[in-house]
Formats: C-alpha cells, sequence, structure tokens
C-alpha cells in the first residue's frame, strides 16, 4: 500500500494488492462500489463517487488512461494526467481506495483478450471509434476482476457506453450492479469532460453550441415537431460552426434509430472544435 505525498487516501498501484484488499472489506461483510475513470477529475466523475458513497461502505476510484480504448491519431499521449489533485479531490468526498495501476500491470505483453458485445457497439460512437468499446469493455471487465464490486457506476454522458457495460455484464453473467447517473454540466450547459481543458476561449463558446442543440430539438419537439429529419436539419444549422460527425435519434435504453419521436427518445452527438472531441446526449419525448 502507499500513501500519495500530497493526501492520505489509500492508493495501490498493484492488481493482486487491490484485489486482496477489495475481499478483505467484503469478507468482513462491507459492500463495495466502483467508479471507473480515466483522472483529471471533475464534478461529473466525483457526482458518480458521491453516488457510490451513499450507498456503499466502501468507494473504490480507479484512475487509468486506457490505451486500448484510444484509436490511432486520437489524443491518449495528451490526455491530461493530475494524479495528485485527484487524490486530493477523492480523499476530500471520502473515497477509500484508490487503483491508479500503470499500463504493464493492466496489458501484460502479449495480451491478446477483448470483450466485443457485440451490435450496440457498433453504430455511432462506435463507428466513428472502431475499436473504441472493445477497449472500453475489455478494460471495465479486468476492473471488475480486480477490484469486484457490488456496485458500479457510470455517468449517462457516455449513453452509449453505459448501454455496452449493460450488455456485457448481461452476456457474462457478471455479479455486479450497474448505476447510472445523470449528466453534471458547466453552468452554460456543457457537459463536464475531462477533455473540455483542451478547449480555447472561443471553442469553449463553440462546445456549448451542443447543448443548445440538444435544447433546440426539445423545444421543436415541445411545439409539435416529431420527425427527426426536420429536427436534425435544425441542429446542424445551430452546429454549423462545428465539425458534426453524427447526430443519433435511438429509442430510450437502446441505440435503436427512430424516424420520428414516438415515446421518450435518446438525441446523441459526436462534434468536433478545432480538434478536441465533444459528445452529449439528451432524452426528449
Ligand atoms: P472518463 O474519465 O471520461 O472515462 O469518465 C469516467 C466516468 O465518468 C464515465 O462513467 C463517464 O460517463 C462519467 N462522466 C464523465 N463526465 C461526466 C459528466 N459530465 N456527468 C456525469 N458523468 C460523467
Amino acid at each position: 500500500m502507499a500513501r500519495s505525498s500530497a493526501s492520505n487516501i489509500r492508493l495501490e498501484s498493484s492488481a493482486a494488492e487491490t484485489y486482496a484488499a477489495v475481499r478483505a472489506a467484503q469478507l468482513a461483510g462491507e459492500s463495495v462500489g466502483l467508479v471507473p475513470t480515466m483522472g483529471a477529475l471533475h464534478e461529473g466523475h466525483l457526482s458518480l463517487v458521491d453516488a457510490s458513497l451513499a450507498e456503499c461502505d466502501r468507494t473504490v476510484v480507479s484512475v487509468f488512461v486506457n490505451p486500448t480504448q484510444f484509436g490511432p491519431g486520437e489524443d491518449l499521449a495528451s490526455y491530461p494526467l493530475v494524479l495528485e489533485q485527484d487524490l486530493r479531490l477523492l480523499e476530500e468526498r471520502g473515497c477509500w481506495l484508490v487503483f491508479a495501476p500503470q499500463a504493464g500491470e493492466m496489458y501484460k505483453p502479449g495480451h491478446g483478450t477483448y470483450v466485443d458485445v457485440g451490435s450496440v457497439a457498433t453504430l455511432y460512437e462506435g463507428a466513428c471509434r472502431p475499436t473504441h468499446f472493445r477497449g472500453v469493455a475489455t478494460v471495465v471487465l479486468k476492473l471488475l476482476q480486480i477490484i469486484p464490486a457490488d456496485r458500479a457506476y457510470f455517468g449517462r454522458k457516455d449513453y452509449q457506453q453505459t448501454l455496452v457495460i449493460r450488455k456485457m455484464v448481461s452476456d457474462l453473467n457478471l455479479p455486479v450492479e450497474v448505476r447510472v447517473s445523470p449528466i453534471v454540466r458547466e453552468a452554460d450547459g456543457l457537459a463536464m469532460s475531462s477533455r473540455n481543458a483542451y478547449l480555447s476561449e472561443s471553442e469553449r463558446q463553440q462546445g456549448c453550441l451542443l447543448w443548445q442543440s440538444l435544447k433546440l430539438a426539445e423545444k421543436m419537439y415541445s411545439e409539435g415537431e416529431t420527425e427527426v429529419a426536420a429536427i436534425t436539419k435544425a441542429m446542424k444549422e445551430r452546429l454549423a460552426s462545428t465539425e458534426v460527425e453524427y447526430i443519433a435519434f435511438a429509442a430510450e435504453g437502446t441505440m435503436d434509430e427512430v424516424t420520428s419521436i414516438e415515446g421518450p427518445t435518446v438525441v446523441a452527438l459526436a462534434a468536433r472544435v478545432g480538434k478536441t472531441r465533444l459528445i452529449d446526449n439528451h432524452t426528449i419525448g
């Protein structure tokens, strides 16, 4: 076990020691919640920590920038790393243990096993980032082996990711309850993201257009428009100064595309602002 220099929180980088600590707590009758993150924590992450603290005796946060979920040319090398700051925030919040492994602890040389959850991972985010969800599912399964938590906490910000995780948990009979928390936003509506740190002042303004376009979709629907084509067109106009990758309308709880809004519908989108790729979603109907 290690203590960070800036805080007293329990910091582990060894999978074996982390597993032993988690099992000892569980054998002593304590429930354990896991919040998987890539660090550079903000209030969105901390809302998941709070959800775990409210339900579980002990909360573990993993901080690991998982290389297998980044594609070639993505921002793996520049992803923000601020572990000491993260540890301070987690200690203040009341987290018990932080698992922050090196890449070599998670992926030994010759690693060759990956989790493929099928069609829910192939559309939208999966189409734009073809190996992304394979990497996410694989690392979350590995984290759940190392930290066999009673509950695991994810954010609605990554809507499609929550479907991928639920599918894996169901298909592989994983003994964990999946919890999903709402999106936490900045005052101007921008969904909190570690990647927002990349944005310049003017890009930050453009970033707000994602939320504005989702609110526009909601307004059009509330005024009687149900056709996805018409709403998409208006959203694209609102997003004209960004580079839209996709706008998806899917029945709530699925990635099944709809062409008209007839019930609760998730509107999910990805757009580039400068070099930064942002995602957001909102449910209407
Ligand atoms: P990341 O560090 O980006 O991999 O995110 C770790 C977890 O935090 C994921 O389950 C995300 O969905 C969740 N998360 C990230 N941003 C937010 C946000 N703004 N609101 C709620 N959850 C979030």
